[in-house]
């Protein structure tokens, strides 16, 4: 579904000297699979879903969606952001609706494919609510509702439960991948960026090991666990510890 080669990112710092965030990124993500990307804080995680989701572009090599150039914004890739990202002055149905909206759809199938996502995700009834009156793991919800409302066949996840507290992003976590083997979403495959080992090991088909400065895809691990996976059980520990 999406191919990245050779990928390249830098930034230029303060004293305006040019930094090498990621280099010679290369990975696969195939239909049907998830796949989590495990590695340290300002590796370039959110850096390499940014360039995957078309929000900025790569400064090098070839990034692909079902074969095309990606350029921009691609459509049937979705993303949810590690700070959720909700336009605070817009209520939950408004926020889900937006990208919708972006996209020329009329205003009755929006309503109604908000409300669909917005039941899928757990948060009936808060569609007028403003973002500021819910909590962290709701709003990440209106994050996931936002990104599924958009049928994407890609869902990029970008520490989507790390902001939450561990209760709160264990359950939002078992709740999509319950969706995904139910195949409730439309999603053909989730790439799940994490910095916890056990969420990627509980997730993932493959853990791809991304190391830093410059970020890079360094192994790979198959995971061939049965799902659903418990936290506790002897093949999940043995790969965690
Ligand atoms: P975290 O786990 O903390 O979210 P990350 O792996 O997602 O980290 P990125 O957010 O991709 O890392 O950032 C990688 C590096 O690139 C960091 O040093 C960051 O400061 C730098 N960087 C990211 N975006 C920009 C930007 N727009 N301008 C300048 N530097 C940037
Ligand atoms: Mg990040």
């Amino acid at each position: 579904l999406i191919e990245l080669k050779n990928v390249a990112k830098s930034f230029k710092s303060s004293d305006g000297s040019l930094r090498s965030v990621l280099e010679r990124v290369d990975f696969r993500l195939e239909k049907g699979e998830i796949v989590a990307l495990l590695g340290q804080s300002g590796s370039g995680k959110s850096t390499l879903l940014r360039i995957m989701a078309g929000l900025i572009s790569a400064d090098g090599g070839d990034v692909r969606y079902q074969g095309q150039p990606i350029f921009g914004p691609a459509e049937g890739v979705a993303m949810v952001f590690q700070s959720f990202a909700l336009f605070p002055w817009l209520t939950v149905q408004q926020n889900v609706e937006l990208g919708l909206e972006a996209r020329g759809i009329d205003p009755a199938e929006r309503a109604d494919r908000a409300e669909r996502a917005i039941d899928l995700i757990g948060l009936a009834g808060f569609e007028g609510a403003l973002p500021r009156e819910l909590s962290g793991g709701m709003r990440q919800r209106v994050g996931l509702a936002r990104a599924l409302v958009m049928e994407p066949a890609v869902l990029l996840m970008d520490e989507a439960f790390s902001a939450l507290d561990v209760l709160t992003g264990e359950r939002l976590r078992n709740e999509i991948l319950e969706l995904w083997t139910g195949g409730e979403m439309p999603t053909q495959a989730m790439l799940v960026v994490s910095h916890n080992i056990e969420e990627a090991v509980m997730m993932a088909d493959r853990v791809l090991i991304f190391s830093s400065n410059p970020g890079r895809v360094r192994a790979e691990l198959p995971i061939s666990l049965p799902r659903p996976r418990h936290p506790d059980s002897p093949e999940v520990r043995a790969l965690i510890d």
